[in-house]
């Protein structure tokens, strides 16, 4: 990633805020522009995606095999992510990240939170429902479980980038 000179923070107010850049080309998708922004002081982190062709679009993608996983998702901030068959999402929002990442890395970030609330939520249906899910999700992580993946962006920044998935305009 390029680093261009240092901002100020609107957070903290000190000129410590690094402003990074990087252009991605992706093959029958066109250039992907992905932005971070970091602070040294306060820790204070954002990150977006732009995609050079726009639109706005809902993507579906049926996950069937363990290559499958592999496929990348480029998500921007204002996408709605969904795992239907799981009740997961990962929607717009002030902690919302844009990135491009495979269907695998997203799992295993779900995976990790609902291990977390097995071992140490208070709410003893919260700790078997966790518990359910985590068995859905290792089968799905280990591609012996099929299983849907919705994408919508109404700026048309996010694309799941597989020709598996199916389009369409918003
Ligand atoms: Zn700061």
């Amino acid at each position: 990633m390029e680093e261009l000179k240092k901002q100020l923070c609107p957070f903290c107010n000190k000129k410590t805020l690094t402003l990074r850049e990087s252009t991605k080309e992706i093959p029958s998708f066109g250039k992907a522009f992905l932005f971070s922004l970091e602070c040294s002081s306060c820790n204070a982190k954002q990150s977006d995606i732009e995609l050079e062709k726009k639109e706005p679009s809902k993507y579906t993608l049926t996950v069937k095999t363990e290559k499958d996983l592999q496929i990348k998702i480029a998500r921007s901030t204002t996408a709605t992510l969904k795992f239907p068959n799981f009740r997961l999402k990962i929607e717009p929002g002030p902690s919302a990240e844009g990135s491009i990442t495979n269907i695998e890395s997203i799992l295993e970030k779900f995976y990790n939170i609902l291990e977390q609330q097995r071992d140490s939520s208070e709410d003893k249906d919260e700790r078997k429902k966790a518990k359910n899910l985590l068995k859905k999700l290792w089968k799905a992580k280990t591609g012996s479980l099929n299983f849907k993946i919705t994408l919508e962006d109404p700026n048309g920044n996010s694309a799941i980038l597989s020709d598996k998935a199916e389009v369409k305009k918003l």
